[in-house]
């Protein structure tokens, strides 16, 4: 291909609308970044799949609140007739899509040290940074650090920095202890990012996980602090 076809792609792809799917439990049309892929193996085992790119037939969940609140044994049953009669009861497919979450989380941390702030001051310092930041803090981050840098963030999006891009706050589910050692660190009670891609992939994860882990209750929520 001559650069110029490759630059004529480019600019088509770019004015394309997303690609859509639709949800196959709620039938909601979204975004295909913003759903979850499952891919349901030879064995009839549903699996979520990050890169949604494995070859496996694939099917959509949107993970919305009112979706999950209305999933059943009944909506998974459905599946039956296309995909395979193995499929999972629901309580034992939202655990395995809520522990496959918690390691990806792992794993996106872990590929993003480079370009965290991690502790409070280096996150402070971030408010002057003009850049959009995602600052989590590990479940059990003090209330004071918590209102220090929420009001920074307020203040960010208020004061002389409000041309600067947004910044979005987030409870992770981790402990300070777990968070820390996804990072490579001991204990971390708050970091910011600040790249492009994986900031999104992160953010999603990270709201995916909170839904699910509301839906399946707070023991849950202990176990992956302590893990
Ligand atoms: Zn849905």
């Amino acid at each position: 291909m001559k650069l110029a076809d490759g630059l004529k792609t480019d600019l088509t792809m770019s004015q394309k609308k997303p690609v859509q799917r639709t949800c196959f439990a709620c039938r909601q049309t979204e975004e295909k970044s913003k759903l979850l892929r499952l891919v349901v193996d030879n064995d009839g085992q549903i699996w979520p799949d990050f890169s949604a790119k494995l070859p496996s037939r694939g099917l959509y969940l949107c993970l919305q609140e009112a979706c999950l609140m209305a999933m059943s044994d009944k909506s998974l049953y459905r599946l039956k007739r296309d995909f395979s009669p193995q499929l999972p009861q629901w309580e034992v497919l939202q655990q395995r899509i809520f522990d496959m979450l918690a390691l990806r989380l792992q794993q996106l941390l872990n590929g993003m040290k480079r370009s965290s702030a991690v502790g409070r001051d280096a996150v402070m310092h971030q408010m002057w940074d003009k850049k959009s930041l995602l600052i989590l803090f590990a479940a059990d981050a003090g209330d004071a650090v918590l209102r220090q840098i929420n009001d920074a963030v307020d203040k960010r999006a208020l004061g002389e920095m409000k041309s600067a891009k947004h910044a979005e706050v987030m409870v992770s589910l981790l402990g300070a202890k777990a968070l820390g050692s996804a990072l490579g660190r001991e204990k971390v009670s708050v970091v910011a990012f600040t790249e492009g891609n994986p900031l999104q992939k992160l953010h999603q994860i990270c709201i995916w996980q909170q839904r699910l882990a509301s839906l399946l209750g707070n023991n849950k929520e202990n176990k992956v602090t302590h893990g």
